[in-house]
């Protein structure tokens, strides 16, 4: 038998060495996190997960099926792959990372995001992975105010784990538009209508389109359907989180 002063020196040691291999800090509860991610697994845990949703659009329902929304308009996304719904400590997280420029939240959030899109396609065996990554572009005028686009910087984090490339070209926004937040869903289409234009360049293309969070999916229809009319032959939408609620 090992005595218990000798057990709690080799813990200490089997600590240290993992601090030295992987030496990450929880973002959450600051301590270490025991592995590469700046999460502990006790904090991951505590993430509200998004477990049944619209086939479509994400929206989070009590059982898997398609939505009012969408069975009466069907979207020009085939479907919306986000882990997690946009409730604490989520929604904080995304915040310091967008608005606080706290790029460790969003690392951490687009590392969860790859490694269950990696989990779902060997489970479902899914569809091959598509042609390209494109984030949701912001209007020059915005990116210059906040120094960064949020949606590039998920976009980067996911093409360097899934090594699938990244295309910030292939769709503008031309026309700038008054934020979307605390607008309805008929105010946030109008407000989007012909903000966005696309390159020839989609043409047959397979599309995955990057945001941080899908609210009631106006965003996502918007981009989807100038990439679609493009000619783009598949447009899928991921995310880091979903609103729960329309507002
Ligand atoms: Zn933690
Ligand atoms: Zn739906």
């Amino acid at each position: 038998m090992i005595p218990a002063r000798t057990q709690e020196q080799i813990r200490h040691q089997v600590q240290n060495l993992g601090f030295l291999l992987f030496p990450g800090i929880c973002l959450l509860c600051q301590r270490r996190s025991k592995r590469k991610l700046d999460l502990c697994l006790a904090c991951e845990a505590t993430l509200p997960r998004l477990e049944t949703g619209c086939l479509r659009c994400a929206l989070p329902l009590l059982h898997t099926g398609v939505c009012g929304y969408c069975q009466l308009q069907a979207p020009s996304f085939t479907s919306v792959f986000t882990p997690y719904l946009y409730q604490f400590p989520t929604d904080r997280m995304i915040h310091s990372f967008k608005y606080g420029g706290k790029f460790k939240y969003g690392r951490v959030l687009a590392t969860l995001l790859a490694e269950q899109l990696n989990n779902t396609e060997r489970l479902n065996n899914c569809a091959p992975p598509p042609d390209v990554l494109l984030p949701v572009p912001l209007h020059w005028r915005r990116q210059i105010k906040r120094g960064f686009n949020q949606a590039e910087l998920i976009a980067r984090a996911l093409s360097r784990q899934l090594d699938i490339p990244i295309n910030t070209r292939l769709i503008s926004r031309t026309r700038y538009t008054i934020t979307q937040e605390g607008l309805s869903r008929q105010k946030r289409q109008s407000n989007l209508r012909q903000a966005f234009t696309a390159s020839l360049d989609v043409k047959g293309l397979s599309i995955a389109v990057i945001d941080d969070v899908v609210t009631t999916g106006s965003t996502a229809e918007a981009v989807a359907r100038c990439l679609v009319r493009a000619g783009a032959q598949q447009v899928q939408i991921w995310a880091l989180a979903r609103t729960p609620l329309e507002k």
